[in-house]
């Protein structure tokens, strides 16, 4: 049994997670609120590359840079290591994914015709690219269903009581189960500006969070703060 079903034994995870989409929905909106994730698969591919541990406004800062200055794979791939490291200098990790951008675009030229795939198999075969970038890349670039697990998913998912997880990787299996399909796109976006607005890492505004009520830590906020 999932802490979500232990929080509330008449509860049904995915009827639930429908409910708190819902609400972060209409609290949120649906539209991406980054640059670097409203765009085509390419814009998508090099933001999610430079997103790792960076906050949103430097990734776009960024990710804006480059393609203004490269804005194909076949102009990344002859674009100076020098040239990129100076543009993508706001990010952390900026000489490392200053070559990794290379390389990727290297290999999108030799393999797929200067074209970012849409296929799994293919995005997490390209160096550096893990299931939470090819997820992303399908999500926002290509608009196919893919549940991208950061940070964010991963906390607030163990929060709510969904996944009783040990890592992104378990928690994305246990979404993929118990997403319902129409959410399947937004997941990764609502639970992201979540998790940056209230869900902190540290200090989750329970109190005025708009989903505690079907939340496992928020019901528990709840009982201790009406203890007398
Ligand atoms: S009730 Fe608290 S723990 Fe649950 S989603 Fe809201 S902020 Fe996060």
């Amino acid at each position: 049994m999932r802490l979500w079903e232990k929080a509330d034994s008449s509860g049904d995870a995915g009827k639930r997670l429908d409910a708190v989409l819902g609400a972060l929905a209409d609290l949120y909106g649906l539209s991406p609120w980054n640059w670097h994730t409203n765009g085509d698969p390419f814009r998508v591919l090099v933001g999610t590359i430079l997103s790792h541990r960076t906050r949103d406004p430097k990734t776009d800062e960024a990710a804006r840079a480059v393609l203004e200055k490269y804005p194909t794979p076949e102009a990344l791939a002859q674009a100076p290591v020098e040239s990129l490291a100076a543009l993508v200098r706001p990010v952390n990790f900026y000489k490392t994914k200053a070559r990794r951008l290379k390389e990727v675009a290297a290999l999108l030229v030799e393999r797929h015709g200067g074209v970012v795939p849409d296929r799994e198999a293919d995005l997490v075969a390209l160096p550096g690219i893990g299931p939470k970038t090819a997820a992303c890349v399908l999500v926002y670039g290509f608009r196919k269903p893919a549940i991208p697990v950061d940070v964010h998913v991963h906390r607030i998912s163990r929060r709510l009581g969904v996944a009783e997880t040990r890592t992104p990787e378990e928690t994305r299996r246990v979404l993929e189960e118990i997403v319902p399909a129409r959410w399947m796109l937004h997941v990764n976006e609502l639970l992201v500006k979540h998790g940056q607005t209230t869900c902190l890492p540290r200090n989750p505004k329970c109190a005025e969070c708009v989903v505690a009520v079907w939340c496992a830590r928020g019901r528990l906020h709840d009982a201790e703060t009406q203890r007398p």
